[in-house]
């Protein structure tokens, strides 16, 4: 008995070794097929260490952040004055302005921020220059417009929002509150429409018929992997700005934050009323933040200085 215990024993510790050296007894036979027990629970043992290894590589909360590029595409350019976009600047100070607006490619799909304008009104009564239609444009980038998939809008003032019938195939994506006070509140009395097209919000209804509007429902929500919405710089009633993540991440703030200048002078954009500067100052401190610290990464609306401080060939600057 004794015996047979130290040959389970041996067994148990050193299967191999003893397979070895062992005389063919009963006890020996009894630890073979220990050990043949043995080896299929280690077996088993690695397959499951090995599973739950690999484990965090399928899941979905640890998915690799897709790589996006981002462009800026300069459809035109206009005159401007410096007090209208950084809120307390001295007045008479002229500046040239770009208009743009963003692509960004990843994980399948061509996403644009903003979509610009196109309609005669605004080309007639909003003196530019060196305007070309925001689908062509998008076109120098080599993406068709049937090719782009969602339209993410900031706010809904014309210049952002009036090209979205410009590309046939693409979601549109807006805030709800946005949506909701655009397409009613806004044109009762004492509600406040400035720089909204009627055409456009028609146009955004039409697309929810379709089913190719969709709503953003609030702060810091992911839209797309690695693609977050912020709400609170308060441009227009609901305006968002985004971060697409990556190495290094950056911010598109849109008019959230008009200019460079608007963040190192800690001024505020233009805002739906004067009451919400303050939160426009702490939104653009935010953004700052969620570039990784660097003011650089946050993309300012209509700052001509993108197309500087990155490479650009002709209208089009390689942010990412
Ligand atoms: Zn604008």
């Amino acid at each position: 008995m004794l015996e047979m215990l130290a040959t389970l024993a041996a067994g148990l510790f050193s299967c191999a070794k003893y397979r070895m050296i062992a005389p063919e007894t009963n006890a020996v036979r009894m630890a073979r097929s220990f050990c043949v027990g043995v080896h299929s629970m280690k077996r088993l043992f690695s397959v499951v260490l090995i599973l739950l290894l690999a484990l965090p590589a399928f899941s979905p909360a640890k998915a690799a952040t897709p790589q996006y590029s981002i462009q800026a595409i300069r459809y035109a350019s206009a005159d401007d004055e410096v007090a209208g976009l950084v809120m307390g600047a001295p007045k008479g100070e002229k500046i040239t302005i770009a208009m743009v607006v963003w692509l960004i490619r990843g994980d399948g799909r061509n996403i644009l921020f903003d979509s610009g304008y196109h309609r005669d009104t605004f080309l007639k009564d909003f003196p530019s220059t060196e305007y070309l239609r925001p689908d062509e444009a998008v076109k120098l980038a080599g993406v068709q417009p049937e090719e782009i998939t969602d339209i993410v809008i900031s706010h809904s003032h014309w210049d952002h929002l009036g090209g979205i019938d410009l590309f046939p195939k693409a979601t549109v994506w807006i805030q709800k509150e946005e949506f909701r006070y655009y397409t009613g509140e806004a044109w009762q009395p004492g509600g406040n429409h400035g720089g909204i097209d009627p055409e456009d919000v028609q146009q955004l209804v039409r697309l929810n018929t379709e089913g190719r509007l969709h709503l953003v429902d609030g702060d810091d929500v992911e839209i797309f992997p690695g693609i977050r919405a912020y709400t609170g710089a308060r441009h227009t009633y609901a305006s968002q700005y985004l971060r697409v993540d990556g190495n290094p991440a950056f911010v598109l703030a849109s008019d959230n934050c008009y200019l460079y200048r608007n963040l190192s002078e800690h001024k505020s954009s233009a805002t739906f009323s004067d009451a919400d500067h303050a939160a426009n100052i702490k939104n653009q401190e935010r953004m700052i933040q969620l570039a990784g610290g660097d003011p650089d990464r946050v993309i300012p609306g209509h700052d001509a200085l993108q197309f500087q401080k990155y490479p650009t060939q002709g209208r089009i600057a390689k942010i990412k």
